[in-house]
């Protein structure tokens, strides 16, 4: 134990100079004079778990502060130590973490539904409040998995149990694959312990002549790669047990017919080099068409980046390959704990990773979700699916992979994409066929999302079917926003004058006019849109709402983010605003001779009088190219009435049009286009 500990300090030191021993060694102490004699069920003393937790975290890098927890955290709980006295000797922060530990403690698999859902909830929160202790917490069942032959049968398949189902998944989750795999074969061998003694046998049969096999094609691929010039490392690998089992069970078959038992690994320096890397296996040997996954352009919702590609050996057998960067290695090992592991230091000297994105937002959605719905059936439903594996990859038109929980349909989808498209959302496209939005998505589906500016928004019967929380939050978000504008509108007649309270009956007539329009004209974008974007074709073009152009206008595309091109005209003041971005400005033209109609808003300028709505609405209704969809009025006080109508119409002439004829009716005085 002695020894161990040393070994502790002396890694931590070399992972980040500034370590402090003497904390370590301070903890150690404490901990040790506090569990005195006490015995684990294997006889050992106590003290070994907590030095070997502390061991698991030092190797997964975590800082002073987690290992003195660590080495402390089961003191409350099991000795007579009071928190006054370890917050005196150690401070706020690592007494925080060992009470958020001791609360987890309680943490037990519970078959009562609300009672899983309230030990879910206190990971929950504890993770969100401080990681560390959710992976102290791993840590620390990972020992127990690893001492668990000591302990009765049943305890082994209840532990077991509880490690497959809640721990696994929340490593793989944190991208924690190191600790996800040993923990999943360790519940596996304990759980399932014929299939787990089968496939070691199996595997070790195979494993020298496929180790072989794969010698040969590494052997290849390194001269290749020197000859290319790229510093590499290359690594020859069994999949992890589980993974092999699960996917004998998936897919019903042996295993003979699972061929990526072993994968070669090839860690570069840079995302070019891995490129290169893919380019250079590609000429050597034939890829298996659609078996090429870029998460290096797209990661894994944890964050998982790699290149992966299935090739054809000799004698047609298959073997993986994944490239990745050392930096990408890193946080595919030890994921969220990452940020601690290398900020300071790290064995690969030329690795420095920075941590981009918040890692942890999903916990904070799934939480603020929580905190939204009262029932806890439908909170485990949605939780097992956002924390459990199950991810389905399906792609947008462009090509962009999307990540969502198994089971969602095409209007999680839409949700993922952007909060506005959902919102817009009138049908979808899965592999070019028009299907029902609730339609399930599958690996690999290619799937349009048809939006409108005419629609009415989401259908509350849409949270009966969407699986992500993420969805669920927004369109809940959604109709909170509706009523509390119904409100409002409420309130504003009340507190209206007397000049709007003439035009109020016919805006309420008109408004359902304009709704009937909207449900039985309202074009989609899929319909032609008459945009043609310089070198793409069948690229998804959207209106920007900011500016509405139509036929005729000078325009510009804007290259969103995973939304296709938006359409601007070029005088808009959005689009000057984004100079700095012009990259992501593309050429686009109208198509000649479409037949599409197109949003316009308009606004009209007028001395109030009675009748006014009445006659605008009547030289509207003539034009036989023109749409009203919509119509907003307010008077000001000094009884000016401006009126916003929504127009659809064909082109930019018969706008022209449109406008004259309204500046002719009586005591109009101006009509404008509004930007
Ligand atoms: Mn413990």
């Amino acid at each position: 134990m002695e020894e161990e500990i040393q070994n502790i300090i002396k890694s931590t030191k070399e992972k980040n100079k500034k370590s402090d021993s003497k904390l370590i060694i301070k903890a150690y102490e404490y901990a040790k004079n506090h569990h005195g004699n006490q015995k684990r069920e294997s006889g050992e003393l106590f003290m070994v778990h907590p030095v070997a937790v502390a061991s698991i975290l030092t190797e997964l890098g975590l800082d002073d502060q987690a290992i003195c927890v660590a080495l402390l955290h089961d003191i409350i709980e099991d000795t007579d130590a009071k928190r006054d006295e370890i917050l005196k000797e150690f401070g706020p922060e690592i007494t925080e973490m060992i009470e958020g530990i001791t609360k987890l403690k309680k943490l037990e698999y519970q078959t009562k539904e609300e009672q899983q859902v309230e030990n879910y909830r206190r990971l929950f929160l504890a993770m969100a409040k401080d990681v560390r202790v959710v992976l102290i917490k791993l840590a620390d069942r990972l020992n127990n998995m690893q001492t668990l032959k000591h302990l009765s049968r049943k305890s082994q398949i209840r532990i077991s149990k509880e490690t497959l189902d809640i721990y696994a998944p929340l490593a793989n989750r944190l991208g924690i694959y190191s600790l996800k795999s040993e923990l999943e074969n360790l519940a596996f061998k304990y759980l399932y312990p014929e299939e787990y003694k089968e496939l070691l046998e199996g595997i070790k049969g195979k494993k020298e002549e496929r180790l072989k096999f794969l010698d040969v094609i590494s052997d290849n691929i390194k001269s290749h790669l020197k000859e290319a010039d790229i510093e590499f490392d290359i690594q020859s690998r069994v999949k992890h047990f589980y993974s092999i089992y699960r996917k004998m069970q998936r897919d019903n078959c042996g295993l003979e017919s699972i061929y990526d038992l072993f994968a070669i690994r090839i860690l570069v320096n840079s995302v070019k080099d891995c490129y290169a890397v893919l380019g250079i296996v590609h000429e050597l040997y034939n890829p298996i068409p659609g078996k090429i996954k870029d998460y290096i352009a797209v990661p894994k919702s944890n964050n998982y980046q790699s290149l992966h590609t299935t090739l054809i050996g000799a004698n047609g057998v298959p073997f993986e390959v994944q490239i990745r960067t050392w930096e990408m290695h890193q946080v595919a090992e030890f994921g969220v704990a990452a940020h601690w592991a290398f900020k300071e230091a790290n064995k690969h000297k030329r690795v420095t990773v920075t941590v981009k994105e918040d890692k942890l937002a999903w916990v904070r959605e799934t939480l603020k979700w929580q905190g939204e719905t009262q029932d806890p059936e439908e909170f485990m439903k949605v939780l097992k699916t956002e924390l459990f594996e199950d991810e389905v990859y399906v792609f947008t038109p462009k090509g962009d992979i999307k990540v969502l929980p198994r089971g969602s349909n095409t209007i999680d989808l839409a949700y993922s994409i952007h909060e506005e498209i959902g919102n817009k959302m009138t049908g979808a496209k899965v592999n070019n066929k028009m299907k029902p939005i609730i339609t399930e998505l599958k690996n690999g589906d290619i799937v349009e999302i048809i939006t409108s500016d005419n629609s009415t928004g989401p259908s509350r019967d849409w949270l009966k079917f969407v699986k992500s929380s993420g969805a669920k939050t927004k369109i809940q978000k959604w109709f909170r926003k509706i009523e509390k504008e119904e409100t409002k509108d409420k309130q504003d007649i009340k507190k209206s004058d007397v000049g709007a309270n003439i035009i109020r009956p016919e805006i309420q007539k008109l408004s359902n006019v304009g709704s009937t329009a909207i449900s039985t004209q309202g074009h989609s974008q899929n319909a032609s849109t008459g945009i043609k974007v310089k070198g793409i074709d069948n690229c998804l073009v959207k209106f920007s709402k900011c500016c509405n152009p139509l036929p005729g206008d000078e325009i510009v595309g804007y290259i969103t983010k995973g939304r296709g091109v938006s359409i601007h005209r070029s005088n808009c003041s959005n689009i000057s605003g984004l100079i700095s971005e012009e990259a992501r400005l593309i050429d686009v033209y109208w198509e000649k001779d479409v037949d599409t109609s197109y949003n316009v808003d308009i606004e009209v300028l007028s001395s109030d009088r009675k009748g006014l709505l009445a006659d605008i609405i009547k030289e509207i209704g003539n034009a036989k190219t023109v749409k009203l969809l919509g119509v907003n009025s307010k008077i000001t006080k000094d009884q000016i009435a401006i009126i916003e109508l929504k127009l659809e119409i064909t082109n930019l002439k018969e706008l022209k049009k449109m406008i004259n004829i309204l500046k002719s009716v009586q005591s109009v005085y101006e009509v404008n286009r509004r930007k």
